[in-house]
C-alpha cells in the first residue's frame, strides 16, 4: 500500500548501514548497505538485510556488492538500485511526494553527490538536500551545534571516520580518515593470520570485534572461541583467542583514529578548543560502541569522552531535525533541482 499523506524523509546513506527515518514517524527502516547481484546477467537478486543473509551461503554466481563500502560509491547503478528500494519499502511517496534530506560520508565528489541526488529524485522525491556526517551526527546525539561553543563528535562508521568540531551551526575544523569498522575487522584477519595461523572470513572477524574487541584494558579479560581454518592444513580449525590480542590486532587503527582527533583540536581555534575540553567529545556510529574507546579517549586527549546514547541511530536521527531546514540547507548546497 502507498502512503496517501506525504511526510517528509531522511536517509542516513551510510558505509555499512541505511537507514529511512520519517517525520512523525522516527527510524522505519534499518538496513545494511548491501546489494546482491548474478554475477553473469549483472541482475540485482536481493537488497538489504536478504542481500546480507545470502554472503557466503548462495552459489558463486550470487555476489554482495556493498556500493558505499569505502565512504564513496563504488558502483553508481547499484547505488541508484538500493536507494531506490529503501524507500520504496519504507513506503513513503504517496500522491503527494516526500522532501528528502540524505547524509552522505563527508569524503564524496561533487559527481558523487549528483549521483545520490539524481536517485533519490528518480525514486519519487519532489525536493532533495544533502548534509553532511559530522553535523547531523552532532545533531542525532543533541550537541547544540547552532550555539556559539565548540562541540566535538566523532563518528565512526564501517568505511570512514569523521572527527570534527562545530559551532554557530557550522564545521569548523574536521577530518574523515578511511579507518573505521572495516578497517578493524581486516586488522583481526590479519593478526590472527600471522599470530594463530587461522583463516577467518569478514563475518567472523566483525563478530569477534562484537565479542570481545576493546580499546582498553579492563578488569576481566574476555574470550572467543574463533572458528576458521589453518593457515597451512586448510582444514577447520577452533582456537580460543583473548581479548588483549584483539585489542593489539585493533591498536594500529586505534592510534591512526587518535591521530585525527589530535590534528582536528589542532586546528581548532584556541576557544572552540577550550569549550571542547571543557564539555566533551562525543561518540558515535557503529564504532563508538567499542568496549573502552571512550577511556581510551580520555586518557590520551585528557577530554572527557561519552558514547551517544544511540550511537548506530545518531546521524539518521540528526538528519531527521535537518528535515525543519530543508529549505535552508538547499539554499546553502545551492542547487536548484
Ligand atoms: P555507517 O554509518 O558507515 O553505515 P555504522 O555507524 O552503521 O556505519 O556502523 C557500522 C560499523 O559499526 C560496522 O563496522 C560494525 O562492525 C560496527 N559496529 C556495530 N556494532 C558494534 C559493536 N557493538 N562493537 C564494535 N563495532 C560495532
Ligand atoms: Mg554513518
Amino acid at each position: 500500500m502507498m502512503g496517501l499523506l506525504t511526510r517528509d524523509v531522511a536517509i542516513d546513506l551510510g558505509t555499512a548501514n541505511t537507514l529511512i527515518y520519517v517525520k512523525g514517524k522516527g527510524i522505519v527502516i534499518r538496513e545494511p548497505s548491501v546489494v546482491a547481484i548474478d554475477r553473469y546477467t549483472g541482475k540485482i537478486v536481493a537488497v538489504g538485510d536478504e542481500a546480507n543473509k545470502m554472503i557466503g551461503r548462495t552459489p558463486d554466481n550470487i555476489i554482495a556488492i556493498r556500493p558505499m563500502k569505502d565512504g564513496v560509491i563504488a558502483d553508481f547503478d547499484i547505488t541508484h538500485a538500493m536507494i531506490r528500494h529503501f524507500i520504496r519499502k519504507a513506503n513513503v511517496v504517496g500522491i503527494l511526494k516526500p522532501r528528502v534530506v540524505v547524509c552522505i560520508p563527508s569524503g564524496i565528489t561533487e559527481v558523487e553527490r549528483r549521483a545520490v541526488e539524481e536517485a533519490v529524485m528518480q525514486a519519487g522525491a519532489k525536493e532533495v538536500a544533502l548534509i553532511e556526517e559530522p553535523m547531523a551526527a552532532a545533531m542525532g546525539a543533541g550537541l547544540p551545534v547552532k550555539r556559539a561553543t565548540g562541540s566535538m563528535v566523532i563518528d565512526i562508521g564501517g568505511g570512514t571516520t569523521e572527527v570534527a568540531v562545530i559551532s554557530m551551526g557550522g564545521i569548523v575544523s574536521s577530518r574523515s580518515i578511511r579507518i573505521a569498522g572495516d578497517a578493524f575487522d581486516n586488522a583481526i584477519i590479519n593478526y590472527l593470520k600471522k599470530n594463530i595461523g587461522i583463516n577467518v572470513g569478514d563475518k567472523m572477524a566483525e563478530e569477534i570485534k562484537f565479542q570481545i574487541g576493546s580499546a582498553f584494558e579492563g578488569d576481566e579479560e574476555g574470550y572467543f572461541d574463533v572458528r576458521g581454518r589453518d593457515v597451512r592444513t586448510g582444514l577447520p580449525k577452533t582456537v580460543q583467542v583473548k581479548e588483549s590480542q584483539i585489542r593489539e590486532a585493533m591498536s594500529e587503527n586505534l592510534d591512526e583514529i587518535l591521530e585525527a582527533v589530535k590534528l582536528t583540536l589542532e586546528h581548532t581555534p584556541p576557544e572552540l578548543a577550550a569549550d571542547v575540553m571543557e564539555r566533551g567529545i562525543i561518540l558515535t556510529g557503529g564504532g563508538a560502541l567499542i568496549k573502552g574507546l571512550d577511556k581510551l579517549l580520555t586518557q590520551v586527549t585528557k577530554i572527557p569522552a561519552y558514547v551517544a546514547e544511540y550511537p548506530l541511530d545518531c546521524v539518521a536521527i540528526g538528519t531527521g531535525k535537518a528535515l525543519d531546514n530543508i529549505k535552508e540547507i538547499i539554499a546553502k548546497n545551492k542547487r536548484h533541482i
